[in-house]
């Protein structure tokens, strides 16, 4: 019998249906389409661990053929969950929570093999996305709608209206390599238990953790069709997924410059999306600078950098500047960088050699150009150092990109009106923190940033989304958290009746039911 390899060393019998054991003893994955496993005509793209660059999985190139019998199969059969009651979709999720905390040391070990995540992180994904099946269950018990007596106005006088949430049909949900699971489920969760039916595409470099999540979901219990997953690299199959007539909203996290192409190409169609951001973290010179500095650091360095809401720009007013770059720099050097898999591990890998070489190149850029490099800075393979910079010309590229690496920029400023007109130069508004203890000085920081999220006294972190998070300017579209989706994943359908027919409606005192407005058509 031929060993079991890369991922399939850690995956139980329970699995099994999602894929055949190649000769080489490496899983080889199925695609979820119409409630059966299949494969792609197209055959097999490689999934290597970032951690060594070994093959740990092979998953299927998905065609446009397997666009097409997915589509078919959300609008057919798909349309199942919507007309099963609330209640019992509920209990799939309950179930699905249940087998997936069953199953964690399984999902965990994939997240790192396939990701390069620390045991910590990936541990925490996990729990984080039991707890979002746990929170959107209870929120999805409040999606009632409004009744609206018409007798307020003179128009409606003599009638009753219902605005109520229904699910927008067809749902595609495009998620990015840097927390594969937990962003592809807090897509899908509200999704299917609001009744919609989804058509899923992970990121090329992560696909597995999701098909194993699809694996979970379909032994709870979802209807059949209801949830397809395709993998295969995004370009013309991203394409034809979001621009399908059948698909009748697109939610995207994912870098800025791939939104406003999938922006481009959908069609009119709903939209959520969630894109790239460049964190920027202002500390005064009442902060306690402590904890500011370790603060900034853990928002820079956890998951390598590689995430939307990290801290990759600090602004120190000059009072405290010397004082936080030094505990900066001493806080970044207890984080211990190797193999994602040993438990003592606190950095691992970034994504691939690509992202690691682009990382290098943006400090090589920032030091051309006279920034000081306090630490770090050098890169083995897909590892990068944790990595310090101060005094970064503005308009060094890693001052205006987004990083998604571990380099800190730390600049100094002369108060809080200068960061934040410093604040404003990047084209990103996602998250921003700032570090004070005055009322007044957070207050009109937080008012002033143009961005979707402002922390005080702490890193940003979306988590599990309890609290609504979602970009400005080219950080993207929509909000997302526990309730907030649910609501951009339904719309409002409103029912009017006209009750006068059998004398139920209210009537004026002059005795019309009509007020002088008579009918008012617009
Ligand atoms: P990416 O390269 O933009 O890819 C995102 C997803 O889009 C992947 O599944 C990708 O598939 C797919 N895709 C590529 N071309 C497509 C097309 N033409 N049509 C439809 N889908 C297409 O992003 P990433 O590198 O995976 O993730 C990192 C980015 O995500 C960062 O910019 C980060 O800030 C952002 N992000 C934002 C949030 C947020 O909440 N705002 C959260 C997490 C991440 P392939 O992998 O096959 O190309």
């Amino acid at each position: 019998m031929t060993d079991r390899v890369g991922i399939a060393k850690y995956l139980s019998e329970f699995f099994s249906p999602a894929y055949d054991l190649g000769e080489d003893g490496i899983p080889q994955f199925k695609m979820l389409i119409g409630g059966r496993w299949v494969t792609s005509q197209a055959g097999t793209e490689p999934v290597d661990s970032p951690a060594d660059g070994s093959l740990v999985a092979r998953v299927q190139t998905g065609t446009l053929e397997n666009v097409e019998q997915a589509m078919q199969a959300v609008s057919t059969f798909g349309k199942k969950i919507r007309d099963i009651p609330a209640i019992d979709r509920i209990n799939i999720f309950q179930q699905a929570r249940n087998l997936l905390k069953q199953h964690k040391d399984e999902v965990v070990k994939t997240l790192v093999l396939e990701g390069g995540k620390t045991l910590r992180s990936a541990s925490g994904e996990v729990e984080a996305t039991a707890q979002r099946l746990s929170l959107t269950m209870e929120e999805a018990r409040k999606i009632y709608g409004d009744y609206i007596p018409g007798d307020w106005s003179e128009d409606t006088v003599g009638k009753i209206g219902l605005a109520i949430r229904e699910p927008e049909g067809v749902i595609a949900a495009i998620s990015p390599f840097n927390y594969p699971l937990y962003i592809a489920a807090a897509k899908i969760i509200p999704a299917l238990l609001s009744g919609n039916s989804v058509v899923a595409k992970p990121a090329s470099d992560t696909p597995v953790s999701l098909l194993l999540f699809a694996r979970i979901l379909q032994e709870a219990g979802i209807p059949e069709g209801s949830l397809n997953v395709i993998t295969g690299p995004g370009g013309k199959l991203g394409d034809a997924i979001v621009s399908d007539e059948r698909v009748n909203m697109v939610t995207f996290t994912g870098s800025t410059d791939v939104g406003i192409h999938v922006n481009s190409v959908m069609g009119l169609k709903k939209r959520h999306l969630e894109l790239g951001g460049k964190g920027i973290a202002i500390v005064l010179g009442d902060a306690d600078v402590q904890l500011a500095a370790r603060k900034v650091v853990e928002g820079n360095l956890s998951n390598a950098g590689q995430r939307c809401d990290a801290v990759a720009t600090v602004l120190v007013e000059e009072s405290v500047a010397d004082q936080l770059l030094q505990k900066v720099v001493e806080e970044a050097k207890k984080w211990r960088v190797g193999d994602p898999m040993d438990p003592a591990t606190d950095m691992g890998p970034l994504i691939n050699e690509s992202a690691a070489k682009r990382v290098e190149t943006l400090v090589q850029d920032a030091v051309s150009r006279g920034a000081k490099l306090l630490l770090g800075g050098k890169r083995s393979g897909c590892f990068f150092e944790p990595t310090v910079l101060s005094d970064v010309p503005l308009d060094s590229r890693i001052f205006n990109e987004e990083t998604f690496g571990p380099v800190l920029v730390v600049n100094r400023v002369e108060n809080l009106d200068e960061a934040l007109e410093i604040a404003k130069r990047p084209k990103y508004g996602l998250d921003s923190c700032v570090f004070s203890n005055n009322f007044y000085n957070m207050w009109k920081a937080a008012k002033a940033m143009d961005v979707g999220e402002v922390t005080i006294n702490d890193n940003p972190k979306h988590g599990v989304g309890y609290f609504p998070f979602g970009g400005k300017k080219a950080s993207g579209l929509g909000r997302e958290g526990i309730g907030y989706s649910i609501d951009e994943m339904t719309h409002l359908k409103t029912i009017v009746f006209n009750l006068d027919p059998a004398g139920l409606g209210k009537r004026r005192a002059s005795g019309s039911p009509r007020g002088r407005l008579g009918h008012l058509y617009i």
